[in-house]
C-alpha cells in the first residue's frame, strides 16, 4: 500500500479510493482462494481455516461499508445545533466500550456553543476521533475532549496518552486506506476530514512521541 500512495501523490482522491479499494479488496480474496484451495486438498483442522477466512470475509465487508458510507451523496442537512450536546451524546455512546479498556472519556466546555451544521455528520467525526484516541490506549488512561470558542473558530480537540504518531506520518493520517491497525480500513480519518471541509473548517493534528496526540477540529462559528 506504501508503494501505491507515493506514486499516486498527485492522482486524484477518486484515483486513490480506486487504487486502494482495488489493493485492499484483493489481498482478502487472494487469500480466500488459498485457502478454498487447501480445503480442497483435504486439510485437517478445517475449523482453523474457516475462523481465519470468515475474518477475510469480514475485512472486506468493513471496507464496503464504509466505501457506501462515502458514496452516499452528503446530504446537506444542516440546521443550528449545540456541538456541546452533540459531544457529550458521543462520549456517553462510546463509555461502556471505554471503561472496557480502561479509558476515562472525559470532558471541558467552557460554554455552551451553536454553529450551523449537520449533526448526523459532525457526530460521525467525533465518534471516529474518539474511537481512534481509545484503540491507541492499549494500557488504558484518559481521553480528554475540550470544546472552547475563539473569535473564528468552535475547537473541539482530542487528546489522547497513547504512543503518538511519528513526525513523518502524519501527513499521511489523512490519505484512504492509511492504517496501522491489524483490522483497520484507514478510511476514518479521511471521511471526517472531509465532512469538516464540508463544513469550512480544517482538522489539525498535533502529537509528541510518547505524549499522545491531540486532534483539533475547528469549525467556523
Ligand atoms: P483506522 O482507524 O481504520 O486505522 P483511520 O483513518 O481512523 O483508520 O486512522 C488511520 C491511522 O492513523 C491509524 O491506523 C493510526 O495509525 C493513525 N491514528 C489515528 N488516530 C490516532 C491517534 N489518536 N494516535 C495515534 N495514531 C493515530
Ligand atoms: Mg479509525
Amino acid at each position: 500500500a506504501e508503494e501505491i500512495f507515493i506514486r499516486s501523490e498527485k492522482m486524484s482522491i477518486a484515483g486513490q479510493l480506486a487504487a486502494g479499494i482495488a489493493h485492499e479488496i484483493r489481498n482478502p480474496l487472494t487469500s480466500l482462494r488459498g485457502f478454498i484451495q487447501l480445503l480442497e486438498a483435504g486439510m485437517e483442522n478445517k475449523e482453523a481455516y474457516y475462523k481465519i477466512m470468515m475474518d477475510e470475509i469480514e475485512k472486506i465487508n468493513t471496507i464496503t461499508s464504509e466505501l457506501l458510507f462515502i458514496s452516499k451523496p452528503m446530504t446537506d442537512e444542516k440546521s443550528e445545533a449545540s456541538v456541546t450536546e452533540m459531544v457529550s451524546d458521543v462520549i456517553t455512546l462510546l463509555k461502556t466500550q471505554a471503561n472496557l479498556y480502561n479509558i476515562n472519556l472525559l470532558f471541558n466546555v467552557e460554554e455552551e456553543i451553536v454553529i450551523y451544521c449537520d449533526r448526523s455528520q459532525l457526530k460521525q467525526v467525533f465518534i471516529n476521533l474518539i474511537k481512534n484516541a481509545i484503540e491507541e490506549m492499549a494500557d488504558g488512561g484518559d481521553v480528554i475532549t475540550t470544546i472552547k470558542k475563539t473569535e473564528e473558530y468552535c475547537i473541539i480537540s482530542i487528546k489522547d496518552q497513547g504512543p503518538g504518531i511519528p513526525k513523518h506520518l502524519i501527513h499521511k493520517l489523512k490519505e484512504p486506506f492509511f492504517t496501522t491497525k491489524k483490522n483497520g480500513t484507514g478510511l476514518g480519518l479521511m471521511i471526517s476530514n472531509q465532512i469538516i471541509e464540508n463544513h469550512h473548517g480544517f482538522l489539525q493534528i498535533e502529537s509528541e512521541n510518547d505524549k499522545g496526540s491531540t486532534f483539533s477540529i475547528h469549525l467556523p462559528v
